[in-house]
């Protein structure tokens, strides 16, 4: 039998389903009351329900509530192993599960309270950005009883139903750390439904103690995961066997299985292929479970408003490390808008390292060229709202990219769809296959190792990657261009590949300011992905030819010509003692761990030694491996960490 609680004009009414059609039973009788009757009870009312109804409605005209509304308690399981490995192996912690998997079948209480409808919308966690689903099944305790071994634990299941377990990723890790067990990260919904089956309806499909029911994750109708649910490594029989030790099951209690491997998106997080993984889910996706014989829910996602904050405790053992950025600035170096010339304003984010980017206004006579925008959407939004003074009687009508990296693009869909993105042609190439910001939202969770996490976190933890959908370039350029933005002239010269593979500079000639992008870190180390590094430096003399007297960088404070000739000794430095280190047979590593950076060391981000031997290596010798981006990361880590700081 299939039964279902739906909404009716008195309330919620429970019923059988036969076809389509819904026989109900009188009204004030709950599934909860029926199922306490019993298997053989249950059947009897659905026979009596079907025999003489108290209404007969059609399943399409309804709306299905979940099965049980309200159960006395929720418990998950986690009986796919290796839906657990393929979550370690996607955080970086490989595949090899601790023994305590094979020895105890794992289960936490979920919220009784949030329980939803097959179709009801789904609200995401307050405060998530990374809101996940998990496709499971869930059996449903008909017999009370405690302490009951594997077969009696099987007889006390009356029924079974789909178990969406909404799981909010980002919450989820910050709590772990405290090992304490789930809590915000899983308690913004459960969906059961859309009907409560009764075993023998599923006796086709049973495999000695398993069913084998094919099931199917969807969002927005494009397939997520699939698979079976005969992968259990424990049993329900098992797993409700251990968790009625000592405890008393009620009738209604749930039971999830777990997730069926693959059908949740953390899965699909690879840190080889981070390209591949399909995003987190948003407001507005739908999201559709398929199980055989039991049905299939369909809900859309809703965006939850942000929750009401609660101050930080003082941490008496806090020790705070200081990073202060050393170079001498033209302008206070502070979080905001500055005017370094008339109508042009540099927007300096202290202290320069990962992710802290500037960014740049030019404005003219009713209109303005923006350059950059910045590494996630609140950022970029603070700082169009500042410039709103500015840009409300010369709006942006250009904004020019400097180069690809996610700290001078991820905010570019903040802008109005009129503006149009400039930006050389392997800039836009760059956007369109290069790292998509789930990879960085993926160093705040990976599992990078005791050296490399805690770095990661560090340098990545303080940015909201969520709701970033790149906007490439509608117009590009090879090497130079000469626009004019409200009646200024400003030059645009390509001098990459450096940096990246292209890397633009702007020059406001009426007023003596460039915008060197990332061609210019100032007061924290730059870091090479592309090179040569020779063209760097090439790059920095036709910077410092240009004798612009303002000088904004892409990190670090305000300069001048005498901050590109840092940037141009740095670079100079680390080729000149990579290649000595080269032609006396190190290894690369080796040359970054024994580099002498002199002057250059107290630069912020120096780790940052470890790519640009690296590179360097590369120019020397081809057959130097390539490395990903994430091993590359954890180097740098070890680097620091070995240096001691
Ligand atoms: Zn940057």
């Amino acid at each position: 039998m299939k039964w279902v609680t739906y909404r009716g004009a008195d309330g919620e009414r429970t019923g059988v389903l036969s076809g389509d059609m819904v026989y109900a039973m009188p009204p004030g009788v709950a599934l909860l009351d029926l199922i306490g009757r019993g298997a053989d009870g249950l059947r009897q009312a659905g026979e009596d329900a079907q025999g003489s109804p108290s209404e007969v409605v059609q399943l399409g005209e309804v709306t299905l509530l979940a099965p049980i509304p309200r159960p006395p308690s929720i418990r998950d399981s986690l009986s796919f192993l290796d839906h657990m490995r393929n979550c370690q192996a996607a955080l970086g912690a490989g595949r090899v599960l601790s023994d305590t998997w094979y020895r105890i079948p794992a289960f936490y209480f979920a919220c009784p309270v949030t329980v939803l409808g097959p179709y009801d919308d789904a609200p995401t966690a307050p405060g998530s950005a990374w809101q996940d689903f998990e496709l499971e099944i869930a059996a449903i305790i008909g017999t009370s009883g405690k302490d009951l071994t594997v077969e009696q634990a099987e007889q006390a299941i009356i029924g079974y139903t789909i178990f969406n377990d909404w799981s909010a990723r980002d919450l989820q890790r910050l709590e772990s750390q405290l090992a304490i067990g789930q809590g915000k990260g899983k308690d913004s919904g459960v969906t059961l439904g859309p009907y409560l089956v009764t075993p023998d309806e599923l006796e086709p499909y049973r495999r000695d103690d398993r069913l084998d029911l094919q099931v199917t994750a969807l969002v927005n109708d494009t397939v997520i995961g699939s698979g079976s649910t005969a992968q259990m490594d424990w049993s329900f029989g098992e797993v409700i066997s251990y968790v009625s030790r000592g405890v008393t099951l009620r009738p209604g209690d749930v039971i999830g299985s777990g997730t069926v491997p693959t059908c949740t998106l953390i899965e699909h997080l690879s840190p080889t292929a981070p390209g591949s993984f399909p995003g987190w889910l948003h407001d507005g996706d739908v999201v559709t479970l398929q199980v055989q014989g039991l049905g299939e829910t369909r809900q859309t996602v809703r965006a939850s408003r942000a929750p009401h904050p609660l101050p930080a405790r003082p941490n008496p053992d806090a020790v705070p490390a200081p990073r202060v950025n050393r170079a001498p600035a033209r302008v206070p170096y502070s979080r905001g808008l500055h005017e370094v010339a008339d109508r042009v304003w540099a927007w300096t984010l202290p202290d320069g390292g990962y992710g802290w980017s500037n960014a740049g206004l030019v404005a003219g006579d009713g209109g303005s060229l923006l350059v950059d925008t910045l590494f996630d959407l609140p950022l970029t939004r603070e700082m169009l709202t500042a410039m709103k003074p500015i840009t409300s009687s010369a709006p942006i009508t250009d904004a020019l990219i400097t180069h690809s990296n996610g700290d001078h693009t991820h905010g570019n869909q903040l802008l109005d769809q009129s503006v149009r993105i400039l930006a050389a042609q392997g800039t836009a190439d760059e956007i369109e296959h290069g790292m998509a910001p789930e990879m960085f939202a993926m160093t705040q969770i990976a599992d990078l190792g005791p050296v490399a996490t805690p770095y990661a976190r560090d340098r990545f933890g303080h940015f909201d990657f969520s709701g970033i959908t790149l906007r490439n370039a509608d117009q590009t350029f090879d090497r130079n261009l000469t626009i004019e933005v409200g009646g200024r002239q400003i030059n645009i010269l390509n001098l990459g590949p450096a940096h990246t593979a292209a890397d633009s500079v702007v020059h406001v000639p009426d007023v003596g300011v460039l915008f060197g992008g990332d061609l210019l870190f100032i007061g924290c180390s730059p870091i090479v992905w592309a090179g040569p590094i020779a063209n760097w430096v090439d790059a920095c003399n036709t910077m410092i030819a240009l004798d612009a007297p303002i000088v904004v960088p892409g990190h670090g404070p305000v300069t001048d010509p005498d901050g590109i000739r840092a940037v141009r000794g740095y670079l100079a430095h680390v080729a000149e003692q990579a290649e000595a280190a080269y032609r006396k047979g190190l290894s690369w590593a080796e040359a970054a761990d024994t580099i002498d950076l002199g002057e250059y060391a107290t630069w912020l981000d120096a780790e940052r030694v470890v790519v640009n031997v690296y590179q360097r290596y590369r120019e020397l010798d081809p057959d130097t491996p390539q490395l990903e981006i994430l091993a590359l990361l954890v180097m740098q880590a070890e680097w620091l960490a070995k240096r001691g700081s």
